[in-house]
């Protein structure tokens, strides 16, 4: 800045003390601050934002419809604790993948494929809503298809209405398994009617939900599931381009002692090649080597297909979207331009809804609905909550109630709020410690009530834009 306005980096420094920011020599400072800055010595600042043009370069482009092929389904596994999320996967993985190699052992790289007469399916090996939700936060959106684990004798538990409640919030279809009907106590009828109460309705019954009887210990029903799963995947014509630069999602990654940086991204378009140069978060670099979830080396990988890639140049996180870019120089631009940005503004994030501003964002048209995450002390409150609210929804504004429970509010209803741009509303019930820093994180706004009518005031005020503010 000092060399722009031909004045010493003193200079420029005793006038940032002035304006009060302490800063040093090689420090960055926001485009505020440096147009105050230049505008004590006279010069006028107009600030472009090159960083917008360059992730314009990344925006997908629409592909034509011919150009379009089936592709594997993206699965993942839900449901309650120990109601066999991962025995299911585990036997899915075992009878379908090992059997196969001779000898061979399948690598865990958090994505699997299976093959079912000769079409293929792919599972994320992370069972359970928390994960799902937490990429949906990062603006990922994965899964193709939830498979809804409940246990036959145990039914339907708090956990089962939050992964239903997150998978539809995501308008993920969801295949229920009934799991565990070796066992004595199972009853698959009353899971069914359980089911029902909370919108999930056998297709036997006239609903839209598959719900297939299966045991992840003898492996009865499996098949079925499976077959399942691909008639749903073709009932929703998953297809992809593989022919255009590959662009996916990273599901995991971590620093390995040998291999440095190690992610594992899902293709979702494109065929992904070793040489590519790509670019994930604030990671860029060259393909160095690709693998498959069987510890196979390969040259390229298509639309649905998991592979582990070495090349990066630092650990990407889980639900960084990649893309291939045409050369290194333009990657390094855009990573150094997001890590800049990233020191900057370390604690802003993208526009979340608040109750206080939710008037001026329907005025400006970008909010049509307002969701919700309801949780109280008592399940009458939870229903009495849900009832006044729904009845507020307006012409313009609809309310959803995406989830509702008893009981504290968590870390995982924060992150279903913020990958839902929802807000949060507490009935005589508190954060706990996760959730409050989830919330800050993600800026959630999170309301607290010890009143019902009160609740139910601030949120009519706040559609009418007469909400007091709080201080
Ligand atoms: P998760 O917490 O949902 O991943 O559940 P797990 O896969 O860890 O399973 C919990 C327990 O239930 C384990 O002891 C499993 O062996 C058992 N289990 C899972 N599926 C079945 C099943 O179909 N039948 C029976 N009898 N036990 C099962």
């Amino acid at each position: 800045l000092a060399n722009i306005l031909h004045v010493s980096g003193s200079e420029v420094i005793t006038k940032l003390i002035a304006l009060g920011v302490m800063a040093s020599l090689n420090q960055l400072i926001d485009s505020d601050t440096a147009t105050l800055v230049a505008a004590e010595f006279g010069v006028d600042v107009e600030v472009r934002d090159d960083s917008q043009e360059l992730e314009a370069l990344l925006e997908d482009v629409p592909d034509k419809p011919e150009d379009l092929e089936p592709r594997p389904p993206v699965i993942t596994v839900m449901g309650h604790v120990d109601h066999g999320k991962t025995s299911l996967l585990d036997y899915i993985r075992h009878t379908n993948v090992t059997a196969t190699e001779a000898g061979g052992i399948t690598q865990h790289i958090g994505a699997y494929q299976i093959e079912v007469r000769g079409k293929k399916i792919t599972f994320l090996d992370t069972p359970g809503h928390e994960a799902f939700t937490a990429m949906r936060a990062r603006g990922a959106q994965v899964t193709d298809i939830a498979v809804l684990v409940v246990a036959a004798d145990d039914g339907v538990m708090p956990q089962t209405v939050e992964a239903i409640n997150h998978a539809k919030a995501a308008g993920v279809p969801i295949v229920v398994a009934v799991n565990k009907i070796d066992k004595p106590g199972a009853n698959a009828e009353r899971v069914k009617q359980q089911l029902a109460e909370h919108g999930i309705v056998p297709e036997e019954w006239g609903g839209d939900n598959i719900c297939v009887p299966v045991s992840a210990k003898t492996g009865a029903g499996i098949d079925q599931l499976l077959e399942m799963l691909l008639l749903v995947a073709e009932m929703e014509e998953l297809k992809a381009n593989p022919n255009c630069p590959a662009r996916g999602t990273v599901i995991e990654a971590q620093l390995d002692k040998g291999r440095g940086p190690v992610a594992t991204v899902l293709i979702q378009k494109g065929t992904l090649k070793v040489g590519d140069i790509i670019l994930a978060g604030t990671a860029c670099g060259k393909v160095r080597a690709m693998q498959d979830y069987k510890g196979r080396r390969i040259k390229k990988a298509s639309p649905g297909t998991p592979v582990e890639i070495l090349g990066l140049s630092e650990v990407p996180e889980a639900g960084d979207l990649f893309y291939v870019v045409k050369d290194e120089k333009l990657a390094r631009q855009i990573v150094e331009k997001r890590q800049e940005k990233k020191r900057l503004s370390e604690s802003a994030g993208p526009d979340k809804v608040t109750l206080e501003d939710l008037f001026k964002q329907i005025q400006e048209g970008k909010v049509k609905e307002l969701n919700l995450v309801v949780k109280a002390d008592v399940q009458g409150s939870v229903e009495a909550l849900i009832q006044a609210l729904s009845k507020l929804s307006t012409d313009e504004v609809r309310i959803n109630i995406i989830h509702s429970g008893v009981g504290a509010i968590t870390e995982t209803d924060v992150m279903l709020a913020s990958a839902s741009n929802a807000l949060v509303i507490g009935f005589n019930v508190r954060p706990d410690a996760n959730a409050k820093k989830t919330a800050e994180s993600q800026q959630v706004e999170i309301r607290l009530y010890r009143v019902i009518y009160e609740a139910i005031d601030d949120v009519k005020a706040a559609l009418e834009g007469l909400l007091e503010p709080i201080y």
